[in-house]
C-alpha cells in the first residue's frame, strides 16, 4: 500500500477542480488532499483514482465521485466532534473524509464483502470511525442516536422515517432521493416535529436496497 508524491500531485490536482467546480469547504478540501483515494480502488484503476468520477468496487457497487463526496460533506458543515451517521460505507472513502473532518462516524453497510473489506482497510490507514456496522441502513442506529447529521450515500426512493426520528434537533439529514436520477435533498430538522427542506440538483447513486431477509 504506496502513497507516493505523484499520488500526492493528481490529489492536489483533483482539489483544484473541485474548487473550480464550487467546492469551497477547506475542511473538505483538507481531508480529500491528504486521503489516499486510489487504496479504496482495485489496483487495476490506481491510474485512474484522482479522476473525478465514481469507479466499480466489490458487490457491484460503487465508489461515489469525488465531486459528489465533497458536496454531500460540505452540506452537511461539520463541526469537530459531531456525530455523523453514515448509509452506505462501501469502500469507505466517504467515511474516511468524515473521520478526517473530526466527525464520530457511525456507518452502515448491507454487503457482508464490503463490510469486511472496508473494516480492514480504515484502521490501516489510520483511520478510524466510531462504529461499523453491517445491517440495514433503512433502520439507521438507534442505539447510538441521536446524530448531528445522517448522509446517505445510495440513491432512496423515500426518506426512511427512522432517520429523521435519529437526527438531533437542529441537525441535517442529506439524501439523494429518486429512482434512476436522484435529487440531492438535504432536510434541516428545526423542532421535534417540522424538518425544513432544500434541494440541489441531480446526481445519480446506486440505489438504496431493502432489508435482504
Ligand atoms: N460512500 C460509499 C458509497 C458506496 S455506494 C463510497 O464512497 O464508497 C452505496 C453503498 O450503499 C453500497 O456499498 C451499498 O451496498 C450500500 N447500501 C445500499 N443499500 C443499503 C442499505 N439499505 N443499508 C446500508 N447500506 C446500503
Amino acid at each position: 500500500m504506496k502513497d507516493t508524491a505523484k499520488h500526492q500531485g493528481l490529489r492536489n490536482q483533483l482539489v483544484n477542480t473541485l474548487k473550480e467546480k464550487g467546492i469551497a469547504d477547506k475542511n473538505v478540501l483538507e481531508a480529500i488532499k491528504k486521503i489516499p483515494r486510489h487504496l479504496f480502488l482495485n489496483s487495476s484503476f490506481e491510474d485512474y483514482a484522482y479522476q473525478d468520477k465514481a469507479f466499480p468496487i466489490a458487490a457491484g457497487q460503487t465508489i461515489s465521485q469525488p465531486y459528489t463526496v465533497a458536496f454531500q460533506s460540505q452540506l452537511l458543515e461539520i463541526q469537530k466532534g459531531h456525530k455523523v451517521l453514515e448509509i452506505g460505507t462501501g469502500s469507505g472513502y466517504q467515511t474516511a473524509v468524515l473521520c478526517l473532518m473530526g466527525a464520530q462516524v457511525f456507518s452502515i453497510e448491507r454487503q457482508n464483502e464490503l463490510f469486511k473489506k472496508t473494516s480492514v482497510l480504515l484502521p490501516k490507514l489510520g483511520i478510524r470511525p466510531k462504529h461499523l456496522s453491517f445491517g440495514d441502513g433503512y433502520k439507521g442506529l438507534p442505539n447510538y442516536a441521536p446524530f448531528d447529521s445522517v448522509i446517505v450515500t445510495a440513491g432512496a426512493p423515500f426518506i426512511p422515517q427512522p432517520l429523521m426520528a435519529q437526527l438531533k434537533v437542529g441537525g441535517r439529514l442529506v439524501i439523494p432521493l429518486g429512482e434512476n436520477v436522484q435529487i440531492m435533498t438535504m432536510l434541516i430538522r428545526v423542532n421535534e416535529t417540522q424538518f425544513e427542506k432544500h434541494e440541489f440538483g441531480e446526481f445519480r447513486f446506486v440505489p438504496l436496497l431493502e432489508d435482504k431477509n
